[in-house]
């Protein structure tokens, strides 16, 4: 597969030309009806790829729902702390980190509460919340095995936290403290990686370069998510800069088209793998002409 980098600190803007029609639904509309695709996230990515005029208004409404939670809630400390795009102005933007511990047994179970407290940005453990996911159920066979859950995966500064449990634990008197970190909504993250992956293979191999699935799991007519997203190896070609933070590439297996998408690779996080459908009569081309140019 050949990898597409992203490097987001670099700010390089790519701009795809509008398909005349939303990418989601397929309504072919005039362009006031259809809205730029930030296909990396503007919060994640500033404009690094910007599908022009690719999707309906009321489909852009769907996703927003779901894609903000991601990004507010899941990743937004993380996003302060490496000053990843906003477009909330900085002035507006906290300074602070809110970090909530608790005191826990020698068997990790909750004891009391401590309460939280606040830190600046700088001073706080640097944590990026993600999911860890075992690979496609596409890629098993579709068995329905039941073990697709996966489950919570975090970075946490270790040097820094420990430093502040030390100093909780100091204050309150608590044996073991334990520092509550953001949770992941599950079903939200899932959802916001298909639409990403769908968004990006169609950005680079056209309407109609293959025969997409999921736009019902993008528009929430389909939760079956991990038959088609899941994990892979966090595998490339050749080691990636550390200020590479999103990476993506898209290509085929077997007869399926597939997009790998890791979000800070530096940080050891998981890879992801999202089967956006089936390669039709277009595919092949369309992937050929697609890494003749990026050469
Ligand atoms: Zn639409």
């Amino acid at each position: 597969m050949k990898l597409k980098e992203f490097d987001l600190d670099r700010f390089e803007k790519r701009v795809v030309a509008s398909p005349g029609l939303c990418i989601y639904c397929c309504q072919v509309l005039p362009s006031e009806g259809l809205t730029d695709e930030h296909v990396i996230p503007y919060a994640l990515g500033h404009n690094t790829l910007v599908f022009q005029k690719s999707s309906c208004k009321p489909c852009a409404a769907i996703i927003q729902r779901y894609e903000q939670e991601v990004l507010k809630k899941q990743l937004g400390t993380f996003r302060l702390q490496v000053d990843a795009p906003s477009r909330t102005k900085r002035k507006e933007r906290p300074i602070n980190v809110e970090l909530p511990f608790v005191e826990v047994d020698d068997r990790s179970a909750f004891v009391r509460d401590l309460g939280s407290r606040s830190f600046p940005l700088n001073d706080a453990p640097l944590i990026l919340n993600l999911w860890q996911l075992p690979e496609p159920r596409l890629f098993r066979g579709d068995a329905d095995t039941g073990d697709d859950h996966g489950r919570p995966w975090s970075f946490i500064d270790m040097p820094v936290a420990s430093g502040i449990i030390d100093q909780v634990r100091a204050e309150t008197g608590a044996h073991n403290v334990a520092m509550k970190i953001g949770e992941v909504k599950r079903s939200h993250f899932l959802r916001f990686l298909a639409k990403t992956a769908h968004a990006f293979a169609v950005a680079e191999l056209g309407i109609g370069g293959f025969t997409p699935w999921l736009t019902d799991i993008v528009l929430e007519r389909d939760d079956d998510m991990t038959k088609y997203v899941g994990g892979t190896f966090p595998t490339t070609d050749r080691p990636m800069p550390p200020e590479v933070t999103t990476l993506m590439s898209v290509g085929g297996v077997d007869d399926l088209v597939a997009v790998r998408i890791q979000f800070y690779h530096v940080l050891g996080s998981p890879a992801y793998v999202v089967t956006v459908g089936r390669e039709n009569e277009n595919t092949a081309a369309r992937i050929a002409a697609m890494i003749d140019g990026y050469d």
